[in-house]
C-alpha cells in the first residue's frame, strides 16, 4: 500500500495552509505554510528538503507545513537542544 497523498488529501492540506496564511499573516506559521505552498507549486511537496526522502502521508496530514522527514527532524531537534 502506498503512503503517498491522494489528490483529495493534497487539496485539503492546501486549503489548510492557505487558511493559515490568510488568518495569521506575518506569523512564523504563515511563513512555513507559505513555503509549503511554494513547494506544492514546484512539485517538491511531500519530500524532505534535507535528504529528499518521501515524507509519510500521515506525517503530512498531522503537520501540513512539515518540510523534513522524521530522521532529519530528529537530527535538527538534537542540534537545537544542544
Ligand atoms: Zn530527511
Amino acid at each position: 500500500m502506498s503512503e503517498s497523498l491522494t489528490a483529495q488529501q493534497l487539496l485539503r492540506i492546501r486549503s489548510k495552509l492557505e487558511t493559515v496564511v490568510n488568518e495569521q499573516p506575518n506569523s512564523r506559521n504563515a511563513e512555513s505554510a507559505q513555503a509549503a505552498l511554494q513547494r506544492m507549486r514546484s512539485g517538491e511537496y511531500g519530500y524532505c528538503i534535507e535528504c529528499g526522502d518521501e515524507i509519510s502521508a500521515a506525517r503530512l496530514a498531522a503537520k501540513p507545513d512539515v518540510a523534513l522527514c522524521v530522521d532529519c527532524q530528529a537530527l535538527k531537534d538534537e542540534e537545537e537542544d544542544a
